[in-house]
């Protein structure tokens, strides 16, 4: 009877190891898909605008044009350099915090102590660099505090944001941020007057990887990385961050940074 039992026993705990070992090759598999994925997502978004450096090179040889051609071919190649430099930071952060595994728990975070004035001032000179054709409109609350967070990351994440609101909506349109005072934190919101992102899609826009339809028939680049990064960042820093339809048209991404000490000790 005993033996009978342990038997029992045995073949029970086979089964468990089988059912975990099968899940751990599912798991497998999945990561090693989702990095395929990744790599050639990677592949065609630096392909693409090397692609169109070369031919803007090329033309400006073939054909050097006024200067106002000149200038013109320069904020493209410009913008080309702008997407190359976004992929290759966003890999290499990515990769740094392993987000494709969920990441570690902590993130290293260097906090300092920011000027919000000086910080928003520098965000808005690093779009007009990186998108000279398009226009930002920038609303600070007056008197912004000095504040405590690692401005490199956070930086990271006003780019991103800015970059896909300049992405995803017609070069015709202005993209806004705003910068206020809200319970105690400091609130963020980056909107735009794009199509905006279909509902059924909302839920999933912050997972690694995860690219809207719409916006791939649109044939934008992109590796979906952006936004999981973005809130990687935001939560570590003990802030929330959220994507909304705009009532009208395009989409807001707002975050909130705590400001005092309910953030988490820095890792
Ligand atoms: P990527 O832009 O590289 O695809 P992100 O993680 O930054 O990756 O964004 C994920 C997806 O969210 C995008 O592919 C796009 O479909 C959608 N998205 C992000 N920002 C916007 C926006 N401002 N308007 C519409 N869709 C957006």
């Amino acid at each position: 009877d005993l033996s009978a039992r342990s038997g029992l026993a045995r073949r029970d705990e086979v089964g468990e190891l089988a059912r975990a070992l099968d899940e751990m090759a599912g798991r497998l598999e999945e990561r090693l898909r989702s990095e395929k994925e990744l790599l050639a997502n990677i592949s065609h978004e630096i392909r693409t605008p090397l692609a169109r450096l070369r031919v803007a090179l090329e033309l400006c040889e073939d054909s050097p044009g006024d200067a106002a051609q000149t200038l013109e071919r320069l904020q493209g190649m410009g913008a080309d350099l702008a997407d190359l430099e976004r992929l290759v930071d966003n890999v290499l952060t990515s990769a740094r915090l392993d987000l494709a595994s969920g990441g570690p728990a902590g993130l290293p975070l260097r906090p300092r102590e920011v000027s919000l004035g000086r910080f928003f001032a520098d965000t808005a000179a690093r779009f007009d660099r990186h998108h000279p054709a398009r226009f930002l409109e920038l609303r600070l609350a007056p008197e912004l505090p000095d504040a405590q967070f690692d401005p490199e990351l956070v930086n990271r994440v006003c780019d991103n944001l800015l970059d896909n609101a300049v992405k995803y909506s017609p070069p015709d349109q202005p993209v806004r941020l705003d910068a206020t005072l809200a319970e105690g934190g400091l609130r963020v919101e980056v909107s735009d007057f794009g199509e905006g992102v279909p509902e059924a899609d909302l839920p999933r826009l912050f997972e690694p990887f995860f690219r809207s339809d719409r916006s791939r028939s649109r044939q934008t680049g992109g590796t979906g990385l952006g936004l999981t990064l973005c809130r990687r960042i935001i939560e570590a820093h003990g802030g929330r961050i959220a994507a909304s339809p705009r009532p009208a048209k395009g989409m807001t991404f707002g975050f909130t940074l705590p400001l005092q000490s309910d953030r988490p000790e820095p890792s």
